[in-house]
């Protein structure tokens, strides 16, 4: 226990007054904790949400990557837990403008609930624009089913002054691509922030896309779940930062043959099917190389890097291919990109 709490505690047992002074404080600290200040500032700031995968990490939450430049917040992705994970980092959720999906994966979207309704709880002034590629409608429409009792009963009970009907749910800003391997569009572009959405290969599933943020000179990448892709290298040319997945392939054939070996058949067939749509950290390694950029940062890795066999894997392969900087991205990670 902080000395400054134990210190107040004692004072709560000699005065009521004092306890009940403490718990306010205590209160309007958690009120006010959102960092507004990151919507004024010059500079493109990104916030690991959640760098884990499909399976279970107590220390992190599925796939989200914030972005916050010029005035504008955006998720990309909202997988399981991530929502709490923006929460804790204190960001401006009242703020948040969109979300970026990659593709339609529930470890990309099991959160986007979550980050409609509470967004909008704290005081979000319009719909959420969800951007994606086709699909993405279907999803937002999906969403707005399961949350409509949710809108009615918040409209009711606080009334529409203070919970606004008019800026609940999402829209979905839907973007195809066509078939080329390499295809990307603008999806948003203001006040000096560009987004690019473009496809990547994460077969079969399709459409899987990743984002190219813009900003004053700088740039952030987010691969979404991909195998290595020759898009990724082309749409991260010279990119600061490039957020990019990894599975690494050694691990999950072990757990294959081991699930094979104690009788988990259908456990093995599925864990087999997923190396051949992730990227390995080595090989996201040799795409940071080719494209240029400056530093590399691991996500939704697979398997979770809880110790230290498995970090070390990960850093020692991504670092055989490339000669910038790695980091094995945590949640609530930050970066900041000051304009040039
Ligand atoms: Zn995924
Ligand atoms: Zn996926």
């Amino acid at each position: 226990m902080a000395r400054s709490s134990l210190a107040c505690l004692v004072a709560c047992a000699l005065a009521a007054s004092g306890c009940e002074r403490f718990v306010e404080r205590q209160v309007e600290s958690t009120l006010q904790r959102a960092d507004q200040s990151l919507l004024e500032s010059p500079a493109l700031h990104v916030v690991l949400c959640g760098t884990g995968s499909p399976l279970p990490d107590p220390d992190r939450a599925a796939a989200c990557t914030a972005v916050i430049a010029g005035g504008h917040f955006f998720l990309v992705d909202a997988g399981p837990g991530s929502w709490e994970q923006v929460d804790l980092a204190n960001l401006p959720t009242g703020a948040l403008r969109g979300v970026f999906l990659t593709h339609f994966h529930s470890d990309h979207v099991g959160d986007l609930g979550e980050a409609i309704t509470q967004s909008w709880i704290a005081g979000r002034a319009q719909p959420l624009d969800v951007y994606g590629p086709p699909g993405v409608a279907r999803v937002v429409a999906g969403f707005a089913e399961a949350l409509a009792a949710d809108v009615e009963a918040r409209v009711a009970h606080h009334g529409d002054a203070y919970m606004p009907r008019a800026a609940a749910g999402a829209v979905a800003r839907e973007t195809a691509l066509g078939d080329a391997p390499n295809a990307s569009a603008v999806v948003f572009d203001q006040d000096g922030l560009r987004v690019t959405m473009f496809a990547v290969d994460h077969e079969p599933v399709r459409p899987a896309v990743g984002y190219r943020f813009d900003w004053k000179g700088r740039s952030l990448v987010v691969s979404g779940d991909t195998r290595k892709s020759a898009s990724v290298i082309e749409h991260a040319k010279g990119a600061d930062l490039l957020v990019h997945e990894a599975l690494a392939a050694s691990f999950t054939e072990r757990a294959v043959a081991t699930a094979k070996r104690i009788g988990m058949e259908r456990l093995a067939k599925l864990a087999g099917d997923i190396p051949s749509y992730h990227t390995t950290p080595r090989e996201a390694g040799e795409v940071a190389q080719a494209a240029g950029v400056a530093h590399l940062v691991l996500s939704h890795m697979v398997p979770a890097p809880s110790n230290f066999l498995v970090r070390r894997s990960f850093q020692k392969d991504a670092e055989s291919a490339f000669s910038g900087e790695v980091t094995l991205g945590e949640d609530g990670m930050r970066f900041l990109l000051a304009p040039e």
